[in-house]
């Protein structure tokens, strides 16, 4: 028996399903998942010693690639100081004020453990700031695991067939609207937030219509609604500003996360002061955390944010497009139709014949059976994607042309064992 089978057989009877999130136990495209042993740059082992050329990156904090030797440096640095106090450091201050000046608008941020507590705290204070119960979602937008935004939810959520989760009651949902993306909702006085992902990037890739961004501006500034961006994927990833910068639209709220914590668990939320000063201790608005702020996690954030100046972001873009455009090819040999949306260094994959544009689309397009296929014959191969046609690829500043065009040479020899199978 190997390895990653004996693992998962040891972990399935101490973890439920063998695994801390849903989507790595391979549930939506079968198999066993590999458990990962170590990892560096754009590589991955597994703990049957298999390398793999990997385009999950923890689902996108590995933007500088695994193991980057700045951020181990930054951490070790951090952790022989002590790595947690209950008290306020000067790590937090510099990260604040790192986030302050590349997001334009946003004038003071909270840092918590993660993207699901930065989307969760938003939604409280909204409701605080505004003094209104109601939100509105997107359908295929994720938001994290917080009651109130479970509702039709991409990602994990997708992945796992869920329309709804149990658990969640009726109550915890009653507020909670759910629209379909890229047609501008009509609000009313009773919304107190948007909460939207500036580019959706958690039911495959869909990129925002034109004038999807603006229209919510709009229909948020008439409505006296806040609008959040969530942009715990597109956070200083799509631009030093994110997507804000990127589609020239300021929310009123931003949330963080991944790469803002550089693969240690960090999330944020922030935003102007007239909606920041809801939050205790200024305000009535309750948050905090026992490892909010974490030393080590900010100063993996540190690091990770000091290297993504403008060069990265064009490198990142220029990786994703030869990506892309490579993938594509190797697919369109094996007379395969495949559909790569990007959005900078943002890359989606669906098997069909036009992009989707919301999440009725892209189910019809993630279920149609293609890409469980073309995972494990990636994976045979030493490539790893995401297992699920949900998730974004990730490719890092690790991913060097090199590294890329033996994935498409890989891809190309995996689309014709697909193909001829079929
Ligand atoms: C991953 C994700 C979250 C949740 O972040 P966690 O750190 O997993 O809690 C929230 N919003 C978006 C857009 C995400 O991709």
């Amino acid at each position: 028996m190997g390895a990653n089978l004996d693992l998962f057989d040891r972990a399935r009877r101490v973890i439920p399903g063998g695994v801390n999130s849903p989507v790595r136990a391979f549930g939506s495209v079968g198999g066993t998942p590999y458990f990962v042993d170590r990892a560096e740059g754009p590589y991955l082992w597994d703990a049957e010693g298999r390398r793999y050329i990997d385009y999950v990156q923890s689902y996108g904090p590995g933007i500088l690639g695994h193991a980057h030797p700045a951020v181990l440096d930054a951490v070790t640095r951090a952790a022989s100081a002590g790595t947690s106090y209950g008290a306020p450091t000067e790590a937090e201050v510099v990260l604040a004020e790192m986030v302050v000046d590349r997001i334009a608008g946003l004038e003071s941020v909270r840092f918590v453990s993660s993207g699901t507590e930065a989307t969760m705290s938003a939604i409280r204070l909204a409701r605080g700031a505004t003094g209104r119960p109601g939100i509105v979602k997107f359908a295929g937008c994720y938001h994290g695991h917080a009651d109130a935004l479970l509702a039709a939810g991409g990602s994990g959520v997708a992945n796992q067939g869920l329309s709804g989760c149990d658990g969640v009651t009726d109550g915890a949902v009653a507020d909670t609207i759910v629209a379909p993306y890229n047609v501008v909702p009509t609000l009313d006085d009773t919304v107190a937030a948007v909460i939207v992902e500036p580019v959706a990037a958690n039911m495959g890739l869909v990129a925002p219509a034109d004038g999807f961004l603006e229209g919510l501006r709009t229909a948020c500034d008439e409505a006296g609604a806040l609008l959040i961006f969530d942009e715990v994927i597109t956070g200083f990833r799509l631009a030093r500003g994110g997507a804000a910068e990127r589609f020239g639209v300021t929310p009123d709220l931003w949330c963080f996360g991944k790469v803002i914590g550089g693969g240690l668990p960090v999330g944020a939320f922030g935003g102007p002061w007239d909606v920041m000063e809801h939050l205790a201790p200024l305000g009535g608005v309750y948050q905090g955390g026992t490892l909010s702020g974490n030393p080590l996690a900010m100063a993996a954030g540190r690091t990770t944010l000091e290297l993504l100046d403008d060069g990265a972001f064009d490198q990142l873009t220029a990786t994703a497009t030869r990506l892309a455009d490579g993938l594509a090819s190797a697919f369109a040999s094996a007379g395969m139709a495949s559909i790569l949306p990007r959005v900078g260094s943002l890359l989606g994959l669906f098997f069909g014949d036009r992009a989707p544009t919301d999440f009725d689309e892209a189910k019809v397009l993630a279920d149609n059976g293609v890409y469980p296929k073309v995972f494990h014959a990636l994976l045979d191969r030493g490539v790893a994607l995401a297992p699920g046609a949900y998730e974004a690829l990730f490719p890092s500043l690790a991913h060097d042309d090199a590294v890329v065009d033996e994935t498409i040479e890989i891809a190309a020899d995996a689309a014709a064992a697909v193909a001829s199978a079929s």
